[in-house]
């Protein structure tokens, strides 16, 4: 099974790894189980502000801990949970688990508020009542709503007529913050993310990956990203700058202006104690 844009969404065995071969359908089988037994952990990865270094959110990335196959990254299993419906309960429990945790932060640590930045799957959108459920876990958790960042990817918005328009019209009223994820592998259609109730964009990590280098001494990239930034400024939108893995590249990307970077440069995805050691 393979997205749209040709990155491979999960495989059923990866030689490199040598990890064990399973089945789609036992997998599906016990990825519906593995919700309801608290298999899976949340990761965080720090979103830092590039002129200042501060840290100014996190992005909370779910693994499975598998009872047999040890674990496992959410390309090995985000794709299935979505073809087989599993990820609206998943994609529930990351955004209450995610929530819990940013209220935590925030009470621990009120002078450095942190906004939780959560990935939403296209079909939470749809098959689920996704509004509802953010304002019952905002309410359960009390955790303000401009503390919590929505990620979507384009596809899950283009062209969305109907009920995803009027989920990310609520949710903008409720407060919550909505940032368009991996933006540049899609339709990449600014105007139109533009007319949609959007605070942030999350620029690929492609484009940072294709930046100046020894092989790429005059690369298009970051003309490229130059320009969406000053455009996305000029549009009201922030920017967030993925895979920035090295100091080269975020020194580049501060000059252009974009407001925040994400990478291994700063933090790899580490636990919530991690994050709390950074706070305090
Ligand atoms: P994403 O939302 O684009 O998340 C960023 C991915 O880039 C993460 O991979 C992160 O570990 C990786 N990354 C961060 N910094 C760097 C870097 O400097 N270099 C490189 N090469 N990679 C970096 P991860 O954790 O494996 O997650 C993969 C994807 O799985 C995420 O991509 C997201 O689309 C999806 N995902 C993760 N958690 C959830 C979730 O709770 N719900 C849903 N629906 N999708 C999720
Ligand atoms: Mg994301
Ligand atoms: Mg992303
Ligand atoms: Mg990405």
């Amino acid at each position: 099974w393979a997205k749209a844009d040709g990155k491979a969404r999960w495989t059923l065995f990866d030689p490199e790894r040598n990890e064990h071969r399973m089945t789609r359908q036992a997998l599906s089988r016990t990825l519906r189980q593995a919700v309801e037994r608290g298999e899976f952990v949340l990761d965080y990865q720090p979103l830092v502000a590039l002129d200042s270094g501060e840290l100014r959110g996190v992005e909370a990335l779910v693994r499975w801990e598998h009872p047999h196959f040890g674990r496992l990254a959410p390309n090995r299993f985000i794709g299935l949970a979505e073809e087989d419906g599993s990820i609206v309960q998943l994609g529930r429990w990351v955004l209450a688990e995610s929530c819990r945790q940013a209220r935590a932060w925030q009470q621990a640590f009120p002078d450095a508020p942190l906004v939780v930045s959560v990935n939403v799957a296209v079909r939470q959108v749809w098959d689920s009542d996704l509004v509802a459920d953010v304002a019952a876990i905002l309410r359960e958790t009390g955790l303000p709503p401009r503390l919590l960042q929505l990620e979507l990817t384009e596809s899950a918005v283009m062209g969305s007529a109907g009920r995803p328009l009027q989920a990310l019209h609520a949710l903008h009223e409720m407060g919550v913050r909505i940032a368009i994820d991996d933006f540049g592998t899609g339709y990449s259609n600014l105007a139109y993310m533009s007319r949609l109730p959007v605070s942030a964009l999350k620029l690929d990590g492609s484009f940072v990956q294709g930046f100046r280098s020894a092989e790429h001494p005059n690369p298009a990239d970051e003309t490229i990203v130059e320009a969406l930034v000053d455009l996305a400024h000029r549009l009201g939108l922030t920017v967030t700058a993925e895979c920035v893995e090295n100091a080269e590249q975020a020194e580049r990307l501060r000059r252009i202006g974009c407001d925040t970077g994400q990478g291994w440069h700063y933090s790899r995805p580490v636990g919530a104690d991690v994050i709390s050691g950074l706070l305090a």
